[in-house]
């Protein structure tokens, strides 16, 4: 047996659940060959930074990030979207110990292996089967493809990631078996673009339990339904085929929640955004969702101030906004990337007009979030656990997503525990949260 001490890595985490989800990977990788985590760069042999280079602001936090990471540990492999375009971290750095981009799993692996070798315990099993996680133990992100086939002009994420790679639904869920099995009670679907899952591969047969499963959106969301956690599913585009989603949401197999990023409503914007499905009648679907699934949450994020963008876009992303009364919405006034070619399709929006505009729109969305939680009053509703004390407890509905969403505050005199599926009796609502009793 190998009796050096175990080598210790340190680990930064930045950017979206798809990354997260990578660091996942990798840190399940390390611990299984021996390597301990540290919780500090001083306690670290070195050091992981997970880096995100979708915004121009993102990459200025990711090389912060390796810039602390230099200073106070030295040694330092950069993975991530932002090591797709290593020229940028060469410069300011030139002794970073490696540089790979996203999903190099191996390659980041093998960074580490050269700086210091793992420690062999034959006897020792380290990594218990559902992997190492990054969140909480009762949720958790899980992850069905990687890349993206769309070219959406203000993003470079195929540039960075590539096209889409659909997991084998087999693989996906076997791993969302384990994770079931090992006490998660909320399984978070992500990728760039989960209703094309599976386009890539021609929908191809895989093994599961007693059965073939098509990788296929509705066929994993069917599958994923009978594991006995809540399946949420997240960055859904409006194609055709999603409608035969909402009767197993009405059914109760998987969460009625839809998280559809439409960025815009207006069809010149679209258009200019490339986005995939925006001729999708859309506004006429989500009233066809809602009559199938009257407990339907649909959310969305938008952009104020796309290149382009003139009043009248605006203003009808405002009436848009009206008709379709979404329940959860996030808005960002837009952000050049570089490389996007978005940049340079029309005269930017000045700063002050979009700013303006994300303020009107958010205010909309305001009131409109503020009717829709008002009308929960009165109701009892489901809540998972996600935090509690001797003084309460805080957990979300099946409408709220975890860090994007919003939250129930509850009272309660049982002891509850993180995880725990309560019936809340709502009491009271802002334009956020709501308030309720157990
Ligand atoms: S769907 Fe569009 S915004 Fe999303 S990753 Fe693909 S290209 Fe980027």
């Amino acid at each position: 047996m190998d009796d050096r001490p175990a080598a210790r890595v340190g680990l930064v985490s930045l950017g979206c659940p798809k990354a997260l989800v990578d660091s996942e990977r990798i840190i399940t990788q390390l611990r299984a060959e021996g390597y301990e985590l540290s919780k500090t760069y001083a306690g670290a042999d070195v050091v992981i930074v997970n880096t995100c280079g979708f915004l121009d602001s993102a990459k200025a936090e990711s090389l912060q990030a390796i810039g602390e990471a230099m200073a106070e540990n030295g040694k330092v492999v950069v993975t991530g979207c932002m090591g797709a375009q290593p020229e940028l971290i060469r410069d300011k750095f030139p002794d970073v110990l490696a540089i790979t981009g996203p999903q190099a799993y191996e390659s980041v692996v093998g960074a580490v292996h050269q700086a210091v070798p793992p420690r062999h315990d034959p006897y020792m099993d380290l990594v218990p089967p559902q992997g190492l996680r990054l969140t909480p133990r009762h949720y958790a992100y899980l992850k069905i493809s990687e890349g993206c086939n769309n070219r959406c002009s203000f993003c470079i994420i195929p540039q960075l990631r590539g096209d889409l790679v659909s997991r084998p639904a087999g693989d996906v869920l076997r791993e969302a078996e384990k994770l079931v099995k090992a006490g998660v009670k909320e399984l978070l679907v992500i990728s760039q673009d989960t209703s094309a899952y599976g386009v890539d591969v021609k929908y191809a047969e895989s093994r599961w339990q007693d059965r073939e499963v098509r990788t296929k959106f509705l066929d994993l969301c069917r599958e994923l339904g009978t594991l006995g956690a809540w399946t949420r599913l997240h960055y859904v585009y409006p194609y055709p085929h999603v409608d035969e989603a909402i009767p197993l949401m009405a059914e109760g197999k998987i969460l009625p929640y839809l998280d559809i990023p439409l960025q815009h409503a207006s069809p010149n914007v679209l258009r200019a955004m490339k986005r995939p499905a925006h001729q999708e009648k859309t506004l006429e679907r989500i009233r066809r969702w809602r009559e199938i699934c009257p407990d339907i949450t649909v959310r969305s994020t938008f952009i104020t101030g796309f290149p382009g963008e003139t009043d009248a876009d605006f203003e009808m992303m405002l009436d848009w906004l009206d008709e379709a009364q979404l329940d959860r919405v996030g808005c960002f006034p837009y952000e050049p990337v570089s490389g996007a070619p978005a940049n340079d399709l029309a005269a930017p929006v000045p700063e002050e007009i979009k700013l303006e505009r994300h303020r009107r729109f958010m205010e909309k969305q305001e009131e409109i979030s503020a009717q829709k939680l008002e009308a929960k009053i009165g109701k009892t509703l489901d809540v998972i656990i996600d935090e509690a004390d001797d003084g309460g407890a805080q957990g979300r509905t099946k409408g709220d997503a975890p860090e994007i969403d919003g939250l129930v505050h509850i009272r309660t005199r049982k002891k509850l525990a993180s995880g725990d599926i309560v019936s809340v009796k709502i009491e009271d609502a802002d334009e956020h949260d709501l308030f309720g009793v157990a």
